[in-house]
C-alpha cells in the first residue's frame, strides 16, 4: 500500500524537508579537515533542535546518532564518532532527516573535504547527483515506479568514467516511499529489474526518497561488525545522493531542496510545483 498524501501533508512535509535541508548546508560548511564526524552530528544535532523539529534517525533500529557519516569506501550508514577524522582528499556523504508534526523528511549529499580531489572522484560524486535529478525528473504522474528507476541507470550507464571501467550501482539498498514513517513502500531500486514488474502508477500525493548510491568498482556491499557501517566489497569508494520528493497535482516538488527543485529542474525542461511555503 503506497500513501497518498493530501496537499496539506505536502506542505507539512515541505517543512521538514526544510529542515533537512538547513542541516545540509550546516554540515557542508563544517565538513573540513580536522573536524570529526561526531562534530557534525553535533551540528545536525543543533539545527534540528533549533527548529523545534525531532530526529528520525536517532534511535531508528537502535541507531545512535542524529546523521549518518559514510567517508570514502562507506556507502551507507557510516555512525559519527570522535575518531573518525576527516582529512585533505576525503570524501563524505551525509544522510540525516528530520519530523514536523509526524512527517519526515529525509536527504543526502557527497561532500568533499579540502582539496585535490582527482577527476575521478568528482565526476563520481557529480554523475551519482545527476542521476538522482534525473530520476526526480521521470516522477511524473503517468509513469510508473520503474521509470524512475530506469532513469537513474540509465543516467549511470552513459556517463564515461575517467580512467575507464564501469560504475558500481549499489543493489543493497535503494530509495523508498516517505510521510508518516521515514520508510514506507514501495522500494525504489536505483536500477531496472524485470522480474520486479514495472511497480505501481505514479500519482499526485506519492511521496518517494529517491537516492542512488554509486562506486567506483563494485556495486556489492558488505555490513561492518558495528551491524550499520555499508562498505563497499572492494574497497573502492563511493556517492550517495538523496532528495524527498513529492509529485503534487502541478508536478514535482523537491521537499529537501531549498528551491523546491525550481533551478534544477528547469534545467532539465521540468516545471517543479509551486512552494507550498510561498
Ligand atoms: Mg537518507
Ligand atoms: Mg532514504
Amino acid at each position: 500500500m503506497v500513501q497518498i498524501k493530501t496537499p496539506d501533508q505536502i506542505r507539512k512535509m515541505r517543512e521538514a524537508g526544510l529542515v533537512v535541508a538547513a542541516i545540509h548546508a550546516a554540515t557542508r560548511e563544517a565538513a573540513v579537515p580536522g573536524a570529526t564526524t561526531r562534530d557534525l552530528d553535533e551540528v545536525a544535532r543543533k539545527v534540528i533542535a533549533e527548529h523545534g523539529a525531532k530526529s528520525n534517525f536517532l534511535g531508528y533500529g537502535g541507531f545512535p546518532a542524529t546523521i549518518c557519516t559514510s567517508k570514502n569506501e562507506v556507502v551507507v550508514h557510516g555512525i559519527p564518532s570522535e575518531k573518525v577524522v576527516l582529512e585533505d582528499g576525503d570524501i563524505i556523504s551525509i544522510d540525516c532527516g528530520a519530523i514536523i508534526d509526524g512527517w519526515h523528511g529525509d536527504a543526502a549529499y557527497t561532500a568533499f573535504v579540502g582539496s585535490g580531489h582527482s577527476p575521478e572522484l568528482i565526476e563520481l560524486s557529480r554523475v551519482t547527483e545527476e542521476s538522482m535529478w534525473a530520476g526526480i525528473a521521470a516522477m511524473k504522474a503517468g509513469n510508473r515506479l520503474v521509470d524512475i528507476s530506469r532513469a537513474i541507470e540509465t543516467y549511470i550507464r552513459r556517463q564515461p568514467k575517467p580512467g575507464g571501467g564501469k560504475y558500481g550501482i549499489v543493489e543493497d539498498y535503494g530509495g523508498h516511499g516517505i510521510g508518516t514513517e521515514m520508510h514506507m513502500d514501495p522500494h525504489l531500486l536505483n536500477y531496472v529489474e524485470r522480474r520486479r514488474g514495472k511497480g505501481p502508477k505514479l500519482v499526485p500525493g506519492f511521496c518517494l526518497a529517491i537516492e542512488p548510491m554509486v562506486s567506483l568498482g563494485t556495486p556489492r556491499t558488505e555490513v561492518l561488525e558495528d551491524d550499520w557501517t555499508v562498505i563497499t566489497t572492494d574497497g573502492t569508494w563511493s556517492s550517495h545522493w538523496e532528495h524527498s520528493v513529492a509529485l503534487t497535482e502541478e508536478g514535482p516538488l523537491v521537499l529537501t531542496a531549498p528551491d523546491g527543485g525550481k533551478a534544477k529542474l528547469a534545467e532539465m525542461g521540468v516545471t517543479a510545483a509551486p512552494d507550498p511555503l510561498g
